[in-house]
């Protein structure tokens, strides 16, 4: 039976760990206390004595492919990128949740939708952890649901004197610890295609607490970064911009600095390289492919938000709450404009998995 120590050699050594936390979540949640995830995110042994060699940690790593066949079934994954029951171009008809939203407030809508009906009783969304910084969130509340919308960068007015390293990186699955201690039965999970997957294998595999878990809301994904000091100096050349001005930074086609007077600038993907998190490289998932609905900003017009119904219960949430919560420009009215809409995120999506594939292939020559 393959363990951490497997994942540790298999996935961590080469730099491939996603962070996404699924292997602790699952060994902290069934309380074996095996392993913790240490403060840079890289999962570790806290008591090896505690592990009972359960393999369940390496089979529901993403990086790991020993349960790709069953997660493809379970989801009804199709080529080329996985699911597509429909797709639309939606915002929130709150003024208040559009304002606060990244794109058009959507997964946040859809979220306080959910709750208000009674559907879940909390959402694991990402809060402001500070500057830079989000943290995993298990909220309770519509106003805990609402203060987590956004992917809104703080740039508070002392921003100049932090020197830590800082992520855009939330472990989002972490919260599944939160979810059995507090034991929560109706849970909607937010996070990035790594940790969708996670969750998924878990459902394979039918362990606790992803059972919790009754709708997956996953979010495009081009990568995450990690950056310091250095890095935040190199991004305000490469923008010509200073980070007192910014109210705001989005990723779409390009990384979106909005700033305090209106003006937007853009930095191309490719100039991030330098600060992109190393196992994001390897990830061949840009739209969420194991969601129930995908959402990103890609596109979208300004204002409004990427969405792709990818199974029945997402596409029930969705027409439940159009014309209620959520407003679409062209959910089923123009079959045209979902095909340009479809085009765009199959040719990004196309790009990640053949960028990913050649990085693939590049590191198994190596180790040969
Ligand atoms: C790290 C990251 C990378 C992204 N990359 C792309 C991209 O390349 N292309 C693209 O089109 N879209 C990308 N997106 C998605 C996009 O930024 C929006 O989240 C999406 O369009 C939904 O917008 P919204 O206004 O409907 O969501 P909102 O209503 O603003 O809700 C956003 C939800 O995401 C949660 N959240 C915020 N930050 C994080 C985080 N770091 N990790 C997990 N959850 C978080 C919030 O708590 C909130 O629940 C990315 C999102 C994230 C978080
Ligand atoms: S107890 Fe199971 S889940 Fe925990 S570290 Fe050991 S093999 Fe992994
Ligand atoms: S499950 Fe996630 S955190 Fe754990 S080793 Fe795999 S990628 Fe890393
Ligand atoms: S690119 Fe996104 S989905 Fe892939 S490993 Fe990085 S954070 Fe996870």
């Amino acid at each position: 039976m393959k363990t951490f120590t497997d994942l540790i050699t298999e996935v961590q050594e080469k730099g491939l760990c996603h962070h996404c936390g699924g292997c602790v979540a699952f060994c902290t949640a069934i309380n074996y206390g095996a392993l913790w995830l240490g403060a840079d995110g890289r999962p570790r042994y806290l008591d090896k004595d505690k592990c009972i060699e359960c393999g369940i940690c390496y089979a529901i790593c993403p990086v790991i492919n020993e349960l790709d066949e069953e997660t493809k079934k379970l989801v009804s994954w199709s080529p080329p990128m996985g699911p597509v029951l429909g797709t639309a171009t939606a915002r929130a008809m709150d003024p208040e949740v559009q304002a606060r939203g990244t794109d058009g407030g959507v997964v946040t809508a859809l979220l306080l939708h959910l709750f208000e009906q009674g559907r879940i009783d909390a959402a694991i969304v990402s809060k402001k952890g500070g500057p830079f910084l989000r943290l995993p969130w298990l909220a309770k509340s519509r106003e805990e649901i609402l203060e987590a919308a956004g992917f809104h960068f703080d740039t508070v007015p002392n921003i100049a004197h932090f020197s830590q390293m800082y992520s855009t990186y939330s472990p989002s699955i972490m919260e599944l610890r939160e979810v059995a201690k507090k034991a929560v039965r109706r849970v909607a999970f937010v996070g990035t295609p790594c940790q969708i997957n996670a969750l998924r294998r878990m459902e394979v595999l039918g362990v606790v607490p992803s059972d919790a878990i009754k709708i997956h809301f996953g979010l495009f994904c081009a990568g995450n970064f990690q950056f310091g000091e250095d890095e935040r100096r190199r991004l305000e050349t490469l923008g010509n911009f200073q980070w007192p001005q910014v109210y705001k930074v989005n990723l779409k086609e390009d990384l979106m600095v909005h700033l305090r007077d209106g003006a937007i600038r853009h930095i191309p993907l490719e100039e991030l390289a330098f600060m992109k998190r190393r196992a994001c490289l390897f990830c061949d998932d840009y739209a969420a492919e194991y969601a129930d609905l995908s959402f990103g900003g890609l596109g979208a017009p300004e204002g409004w938000t990427t969405v792709i119904v990818r199974s029945t219960v997402g596409r029930a949430i969705l027409t439940q709450a159009l014309g209620s919560t959520v407003e679409a420009s062209n959910y089923r009215e123009s079959p045209a404009l979902s095909q340009a809409l479809m085009a765009k995120v199959h040719e990004w999506s196309e790009k990640k998995k053949q960028a990913a594939e050649e990085r693939n292939r590049e590191l198994a020559r190596r180790a040969v």
